[in-house]
C-alpha cells in the first residue's frame, strides 16, 4: 500500500474534545473490567438490549431520538428512546406469548426497517440469540444459515418471504414462527404465518427482560472461510464492554452526536455500530432505507447534520466516482469525524475526504469474529493514509508467522509481512462457531493459545500503525461484503451442465473485489454465450445479488492439486496475468 505523506492533527481540527488523545496513557488506563463496570454497573445481570435501550428510557434520555428512518417517498419516523423501549418491549412479549424463551434463535431479514431494530433489540431482550440476515441474499444463503443456526422464528417482510422464504419452508425443520412486516405499511394474510403488526398491538409494552449474564450468548453473525458451510461466530451479552469503549474511542461519540452508520445489520458492522454502540451512547442514528446515491448521501450529510459518518470504502470510492460537481452543492459544517472499515482504504479517499468533505477518513478494522473494532485511526492522532491505524485500548494485537510445529513466532521487525494476531480476553471476541468446536479451535495458537488467528496478513511499522496486506485464504471482499468461494462454487455445481467450480475474487477499483466463477461442463454440454448467461442467472437466482458471480468462465478442466483441491489461487494468478507461484502440488496436466 502507498505511504503518502502523514495527515498532522492539531488541537485547532478537534471541534469537540476528543475521548481519547493521549495513546499510550489511555492504553495504560484501560481495563475491561472496569469498562464493563463503568456500562453495566456491578450486577451479574448484563443485556444488551436493556443496556442500549432501556437505560435511556428510564433517565433524562427518555425523550431524545434513538433511530431517524429515512425512505425514499416518506417521511423520516423518529423513534425516541421511550418509544424503543415499548416497541422492543412489545417484540419481547410477542416472542414469549408464541413460548420462544431464552436460547432460542430469532432470525431477522429484512430493509432497513424500524420492525427489524425492534425485533433485533426485543429479542435479545427475551434473552433470544439474534441473527440478522442480508436481505439481498436468495434463498440458498437463507436457508443454509437457518439452518446452521437452528431458527426458531424468523421475522420478515411478505415480499421478503414470498421471494426468498415460502418455497424453501418446508427444508427449515426448526422454524416454528414466521413473523410478517406488510411492505406496504397494512397488515399481511400469509397462510402458515403471523401478522407482526397485530401481533405488536396486542402484547403488553412490559416484558420483563430475560435474565442474562455476560457469557450468555446474544448474537450469531455467520462469516465466509475458504472451505465449507458459512460459520456462525458467537457473541455473548457481555460484548457489550467493547461496542460500549470502541464507541467511545475509536469513534468519539457524544451523546449530542448525530451518527449515520451506512452498513446494513445484515452484516456485523450494521449490527454492532447500525444498533448497539451508538444506542449505549444515547445518541442518535441515522438509518436510510435506500440504497446508495450519490446525490441523496450528500443531501442526508447536510440535512441531517450527521456529526459522525461510520462508511465503507466502496461508498467511498463510489462518490469519488460521482465526481465533484454533486458535493459542491451541499455544506458539511456539523459534520467532524469520518471514518470508514470492511476493506482497504486507498491514501486517495483518505485525502479526498479532507478535500472534498473537510474532514479526512480515518480507516478502521475488525472482523466478524472480533465482534468491534480492534485497531484504528482516532479524531486526535495522526493519520498514514493507507494505514489502519493503531490497536485501540484494550486489544493487544501482533504480526505472528505460524510455525510448521503449530508454535506461533511473533515478529517484532517493523515492517514485515506476517499474519495479524489478537490476544484473547476483549469481551466481544466470538465464543466459538456454532456446532464447530474444531474450526474455532483452529483459529487460535501459541502460549495457552492465547492468540487469536485473524487469518489476515498485515504489518505493523516502527510507530505502531498497522498496514494491512491480504487475506491469507480464498475468502472474497466484495463491495465490503465477505463472500465464501465455496458457498458460490456449491451453487454453481448444483446445475446440471457444471462439472467442476472454482470461484476467486477479481480485483475492482470501486468495489474492491467481484465475484469470477470458473466451471468446467459435464459431457454433452458445449461452452456457449447462451450457457453462461444461464450459469449466472442459476447463480444469481439461488444465491441473490449480493453473492453471485458477476463474470463467469468455461475452462476444458479446473487446475486442482493432488489431493484434488481446486487451486483457487492459481486461477486468480492466471486470470491476472501474475506469476504462478509453487506449482509442487498442481496435478500434472492442469
Ligand atoms: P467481516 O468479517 O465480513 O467484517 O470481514 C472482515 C475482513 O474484512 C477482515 O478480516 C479483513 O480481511 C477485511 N477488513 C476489515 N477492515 C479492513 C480494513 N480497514 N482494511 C483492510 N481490510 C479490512
Amino acid at each position: 500500500m502507498e505511504r503518502g505523506s502523514v495527515i498532522r492533527k492539531s488541537a485547532t481540527d478537534l471541534r469537540v474534545a476528543p475521548n481519547f488523545s493521549d495513546y499510550e496513557g489511555g492504553r495504560a488506563a484501560f481495563s475491561w473490567r472496569a469498562a464493563l463496570r463503568e456500562i453495566a454497573g456491578a450486577a451479574d445481570r448484563v443485556n444488551l438490549a436493556v443496556l442500549a435501550v432501556d437505560r435511556h428510557a428510564a433517565g433524562a434520555g427518555r425523550n431524545r431520538t434513538a433511530f431517524r428512518f429515512l425512505a425514499p417517498g416518506s417521511p423520516a419516523r423518529d423513534i425516541g428512546y421511550g418509544e424503543l423501549a415499548e416497541l422492543t418491549g412489545r417484540f419481547c412479549a410477542v416472542l414469549r406469548a408464541l413460548g420462544i424463551g431464552k436460547g432460542e434463535r430469532v432470525f431477522v431479514l429484512a430493509g432497513r426497517i424500524p420492525e427489524l431494530y425492534v425485533a433485533v433489540l426485543g429479542s435479545l431482550k427475551n434473552g433470544c440469540i439474534v441473527s440478522p440476515l442480508f436481505s439481498a441474499f436468495g434463498p440458498e444463503p437463507i436457508a443454509t444459515r437457518m439452518n446452521l443456526g437452528g431458527g426458531s422464528v424468523l421475522v420478515t417482510t411478505d415480499l421478503l418471504y414470498e421471494r426468498k422464504v415460502a418455497k424453501a419452508r418446508e427444508r427449515m425443520p426448526t422454524l416454528k414462527h414466521v413473523l410478517l412486516v406488510a411492505e406496504d405499511g397494512g397488515t399481511t394474510d400469509v397462510p402458515d404465518t403471523l401478522d407482526l403488526a397485530t401481533l405488536m398491538a396486542a402484547a403488553s409494552e412490559q416484558c420483563e427482560t430475560a435474565p442474562t449474564g455476560p457469557e450468555d450468548m446474544a448474537l450469531l453473525h455467520f462469516t465466509s472461510g475458504t472451505t465449507g458451510t458459512p460459520k456462525g461466530a458467537i457473541h455473548v451479552h457481555g460484548a457489550v464492554a467493547t461496542h460500549w469503549a470502541t464507541g467511545k474511542y475509536a469513534l468519539d461519540l457524544h451523546p449530542e452526536d448525530i451518527f449515520w452508520c451506512t452498513a446494513d445489520p445484515g452484516w456485523v458492522t450494521g449490527t454492532s455500530y447500525g444498533i448497539i454502540a451508538p444506542l449505549l451512547h444515547g445518541v442518535t442514528s441515522i438509518v436510510d432505507r435506500a440504497e446508495f446515491d450519490a446525490e441523496r448521501w450528500y443531501a442526508i450529510l447536510q440535512d441531517e447534520g450527521v456529526t459522525v459518518w461510520y462508511t465503507a470504502p466502496t461508498a467511498v470510492r463510489m462518490l469519488m466516482k460521482a465526481g465533484a460537481e454533486i458535493p459542491a452543492k451541499y455544506r458539511f459544517p456539523k459534520l467532524r469525524f469520518i471514518a470508514s472499515v470492511g476493506e482497504p482504504l486507498n491514501p486517495e479517499a483518505v485525502r479526498w475526504g479532507k478535500e472534498v468533505l473537510g474532514l479526512p477518513i480515518h480507516d478502521n478494522w475488525w472482523q466478524t469474529e472480533t465482534g468491534g473494532i480492534m485497531i484504528a485511526n482516532t479524531p486526535a492522532f495522526d493519520i498514514k493514509p493507507g494505514s489502519m491505524g493503531r490497536p485501540l485500548p484494550g486489544i493487544d494485537a501482533a504480526i505472528v508467522k505460524r510455525n510448521e510445529d503449530g508454535s506461533l513466532t511473533l515478529i517484532d521487525t517493523p515492517d514485515v509481512e506476517g499474519e495479524l494476531a489478537l490476544k484473547s480476553g476483549w469481551p466481544s471476541m466470538f465464543r466459538g462457531y456454532l456446532n464447530n468446536e474444531e474450526r474455532y479451535r483452529k483459529c487460535f495458537a501459541g502460549p495457552n493459545n492465547e492468540w487469536y488467528l485473524t487469518g489476515d496478513l498485515a504489518k505493523r511499522d516502527a510507530d505502531g500503525y498497522y498496514w494491512f496486506v491480504g487475506r491469507a485464504d480464498d475468502v472474497i471482499k466484495s463491495a465490503g461484503h465477505l463472500i465464501g468461494p465455496f458457498e458460490v462454487e456449491s451453487a454453481l455445481m448444483e446445475h446440471p451442465a457444471v462439472a467442476e467450480a472454482g470461484v476467486i475474487g477479481k480485483p475492482d477499483p470501486v468495489v474492491g473485489e467481484t465475484v469470477k466463477a470458473f466451471v468446467s461442463l459435464k459431457q454433452g454440454y458445449a461452452d456457449s454465450e447462451a450457457l453462461r448467461m444461464e450459469l449466472l442467472g442459476h447463480a444469481r437466482k439461488r444465491l441473490g445479488a449480493a453473492v453471485a458471480p458477476k463474470e463467469i468462465a468455461v475452462l476444458p478442466s479446473l487446475p486442482r492439486t493432488r489431493s484434488g483441491k481446486i487451486m483457487r489461487r492459481l486461477l486468480k494468478a492466471r486470470e491476472l496475468g501474475l506469476p504462478e507461484g509453487d506449482l509442487s502440488t498442481l496435478e500434472s496436466g492442469a
